[in-house]
């Protein structure tokens, strides 16, 4: 198991990881198999997409208005970050990428994309790589 450190700045945030994610799998060395990438936190999520300046803010825009702030939630009232949590359920807490020729076989614009839901925090990001 490895870990990845990631340190926000904004309070919702998509950062790229795919650089750190191939340096890992590189590193184990294996050839085939499957990678697991998890985040421990209830409010962020994983995803995979494109890395696009454009698309990252239409992603936030989306979550905002699916999901706004203070909307009465019942976890407001011990946390104030129920959005927080809403959003990374919807985003989903792991994602499993093939190892192929010891390669990630991620699609020509397919990032590994981490999703700061409540930020500015530092954050771990675990990577397995099972052969
Ligand atoms: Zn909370």
């Amino acid at each position: 198991m490895r870990r990845i450190e990631i340190i926000t700045r904004e309070s919702t945030e998509l950062v790229d990881i795919t650089d750190k994610v191939k340096e890992i799998v590189k590193n184990e060395g294996v050839t085939s198999g499957i990678c697991v990438v998890f985040t421990k936190h209830t409010t962020t999520g994983l995803i995979i997409n494109e890395n696009e300046a454009g698309l990252r803010s239409d992603i936030i825009a989306l979550l905002n208005e699916l999901i706004p702030k203070g909307r009465g939630y019942m976890h407001d009232r011990i946390d104030n970050n129920a959005h927080s949590h809403l959003r990374a359920m919807i985003l989903g807490s792991s994602v499993c990428i093939p190892i192929d020729q010891a390669n990630l076989m991620l699609g020509r614009w397919q990032s590994i994309l981490f999703v700061e839901c409540d930020g500015p925090r530092k954050r771990e990001v675990y990577v397995k790589v099972i052969p």
